[in-house]
Protein backbone atom coordinates (compact mmCIF):
# COMPACT_ATOMS: atom_id res chain seq x y z
CA UNK A 1 0.00 0.00 0.00
CA UNK A 2 1.22 3.80 -1.12
CA UNK A 3 1.68 6.20 1.94
CA UNK A 4 -1.07 8.70 1.56
CA UNK A 5 -0.87 10.29 5.06
CA UNK A 6 1.84 11.03 7.59
CA UNK A 7 0.76 12.61 10.97
CA UNK A 8 2.47 13.55 14.12
CA UNK A 9 1.11 11.39 17.06
CA UNK A 10 1.90 12.84 19.89
CA UNK A 11 -1.01 10.28 22.04
CA UNK A 12 1.90 8.96 24.09
CA UNK A 13 5.40 11.02 23.82
CA UNK A 14 5.68 14.49 22.87
CA UNK A 15 7.80 15.09 19.11
CA UNK A 16 11.06 16.32 21.14
CA UNK A 17 11.99 18.97 17.60
CA UNK A 18 15.25 16.81 17.73
CA UNK A 19 15.19 16.96 13.63
CA UNK A 20 16.14 13.79 12.85
CA UNK A 21 12.86 13.48 10.38
CA UNK A 22 14.05 16.53 8.66
CA UNK A 23 17.24 14.85 8.26
CA UNK A 24 16.47 11.91 6.79
CA UNK A 25 13.02 13.45 5.16
CA UNK A 26 13.03 17.08 4.46
CA UNK A 27 10.81 17.38 1.10
CA UNK A 28 8.29 16.16 3.83
CA UNK A 29 9.26 16.96 7.33
CA UNK A 30 10.50 20.40 8.53
CA UNK A 31 11.11 21.21 12.37
CA UNK A 32 10.05 24.77 12.76
CA UNK A 33 9.20 23.83 16.57
CA UNK A 34 7.35 20.56 17.08
CA UNK A 35 7.20 18.55 13.90
CA UNK A 36 5.17 19.50 10.79
CA UNK A 37 4.76 17.62 7.68
CA UNK A 38 4.46 19.54 4.74
CA UNK A 39 1.02 20.13 2.71
CA UNK A 40 1.19 18.96 -0.67
CA UNK A 41 3.45 16.56 -0.78
CA UNK A 42 3.45 13.00 -3.05
CA UNK A 43 4.18 10.40 0.01
CA UNK A 44 4.09 7.75 -2.59
CA UNK A 45 7.60 9.56 -4.11
CA UNK A 46 9.58 9.39 -0.47
CA UNK A 47 8.49 6.18 0.74
CA UNK A 48 11.63 5.30 1.62
CA UNK A 49 12.62 8.15 3.71
CA UNK A 50 9.86 8.58 5.40
CA UNK A 51 9.69 5.36 6.96
CA UNK A 52 13.58 6.08 7.49
CA UNK A 53 12.34 9.15 9.61
CA UNK A 54 9.80 6.92 11.41
CA UNK A 55 12.54 4.68 12.68
CA UNK A 56 14.61 7.26 13.54
CA UNK A 57 12.70 9.07 15.63
CA UNK A 58 13.49 9.03 19.24
CA UNK A 59 10.46 9.09 20.82
CA UNK A 60 7.83 7.38 17.86
CA UNK A 61 5.54 10.18 17.32
CA UNK A 62 5.63 9.45 13.33
CA UNK A 63 2.44 7.86 12.11
CA UNK A 64 1.73 6.71 8.82
CA UNK A 65 -0.82 4.96 6.72
S1 LIG B 1 12.38 12.90 14.74
FE1 LIG B 1 10.55 12.76 16.05
S2 LIG B 1 11.09 13.90 17.91
FE2 LIG B 1 12.58 14.48 16.33
S3 LIG B 1 11.69 16.35 15.43
FE3 LIG B 1 11.00 14.60 14.19
S4 LIG B 1 8.99 14.02 15.03
FE4 LIG B 1 10.03 15.32 16.54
Amino acid sequence: MAITKVWLNESENECSMCGACEAACDAVFEVPEKMVVKSGVDFSAHEAEIKEAADSCPVGVIAFE
